[in-house]
């Protein structure tokens, strides 16, 4: 295969804004994706904030607003607070990004598995079309979400993970809220029900090691939607995932051109499991960093992204990893009934942001 100037690996969120961004700025680009489909299955509960609306302006990519959040506590005490974005059909939001990337010149493969790379030699072999090929690239950028590939390959560590499950039923009632319930029942995570016009998508996260069980609590959850009214019996679709929930990588670049991007930087919010906003915004501008580096002449452009990424992320994720590592010592005791311990464990209350 011809070499190519940025190679993208996984065309998610993160990939696909890496592959427009560099292809816009005139670079030969290749992305390549395991999945057969770009954006299929979906594994995610589809809400993106506000601002990233911009992303979603594609026919059929938003399904309807959100303006607020109710966090049900252990009490069954509940706090209103303000939570505007957009619920997505997340499989059309990655394709727009992935159709953009092509508009902008870039090559995108699907069904193209990323086997393992020589970050000395800059060339990645890659399964396609049932071979495996060899490929060089000037950059690599490394959008293979949670359980990157281009880690392994360079022998960094794996990503420390929480595991969720999630069904999609009928919602009996238009819904301009998300519902989350913080409770002993969901260690190192919480549960969701995220509207979608006539669906909603109900899931949990939870840390294993804590229980290792989703589906029970999950049913119990349902069940109890359903007793309410709220939601139809039949589960429409199921789908799941792990979320990184460690914080950001020790090092975002490999010296020879590899910088890692969304999750598989560990960008996502390691209390809320929200990635999408990071994933985009890193692509991006890593896509803009290989740019003015191969173009621009900036050597030190592939710096300069990773400094503006601990700029941007790294106290906001310092402190979530914080919250829970002391959330972890009241899982599975009393305490993790105790309205107070969610208080300081979740976004929407002050307690959180106190030291
Ligand atoms: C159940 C669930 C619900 C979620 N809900 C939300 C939400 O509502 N809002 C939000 O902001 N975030 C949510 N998240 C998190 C969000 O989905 C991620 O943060 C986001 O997908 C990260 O984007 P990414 O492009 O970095 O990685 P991904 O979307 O994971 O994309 C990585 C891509 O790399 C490909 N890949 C992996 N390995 C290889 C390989 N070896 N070769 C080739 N390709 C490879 C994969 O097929 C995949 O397409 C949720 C996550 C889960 C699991």
């Amino acid at each position: 295969m011809n070499p190519v100037d940025v190679l993208v690996v996984g065309l998610g969120p993160a990939g696909g804004a890496a592959a427009a961004a560099a292809a816009a700025g005139g670079l030969s680009v290749m992305g390549i994706d395991r999945r057969e489909q770009i954006g299929l299955p979906v594994q995610c509960a589809e809400f993106i904030p506000l601002p990233l609306g911009s992303y979603a302006q594609d026919d059929g990519v938003i399904l309807q607003a959100v303006s607020g959040m109710k966090s049900y506590l252990p009490s069954g005490a509940v706090e209103q607070s303000a939570f505007p974005g957009w619920m997505i059909d997340r499989a059309k939001f990655d394709q727009a990004l992935a159709t953009q990337a092509q508009r902008n010149g870039a090559r995108l493969h699907t069904s193209a598995r990323l086997v393992a790379i020589d970050s000395a030699q800059r060339t990645a072999r890659i399964h396609l079309d049932g071979a495996e090929h060899s490929i060089g690239y000037r950059m690599l950028v490394a959008a293979d979400g949670p359980h990157s590939q281009v880690a392994t390959s360079l022998g960094w560590p794996a990503l420390q993970v929480v595991y969720t499950r999630q069904y999609t039923v009928e919602l009996k009632q238009r819904y301009a809220d998300t519902d989350i319930w913080l409770s002993g029942d969901y260690p190192g995570g919480y549960a969701w029900l995220f509207p979608k016009g006539g669906l909603a998508n109900i899931g949990l996260g939870i840390d294993k090691s804590h229980a290792p069980d989703l589906k029970q609590p999950l049913d119990a959850l349902h069940r109890q939607l359903v007793r309410q009214g709220l939601v139809g019996e039949t589960i429409l679709s199921r789908t799941g995932g792990a979320i990184p929930v460690g914080g950001m990588r020790e090092r975002l670049m490999a010296g020879e051109g590899i910088v890692f991007v969304g999750d598989a930087a560990g960008l996502t919010h390691p209390i809320t499991g929200g990635g999408i906003p990071a994933a985009v915004l890193s692509g991006v501008r890593a896509g803009e960093a290989a740019v003015d580096w191969l173009v621009g002449g900036r050597t030190d452009a592939l710096e300069d992204y990773e400094q503006d990424m601990r700029d941007q992320y790294e106290a906001t994720l310092q402190r979530a990893v914080a919250r829970r590592q002391w959330l972890a010592q009241f899982w599975n005791t009393d305490a993790a009934r105790d309205d107070a311990v969610h208080r300081r464990g979740w976004i929407a209350f002050p307690e959180y942001f106190e030291q």
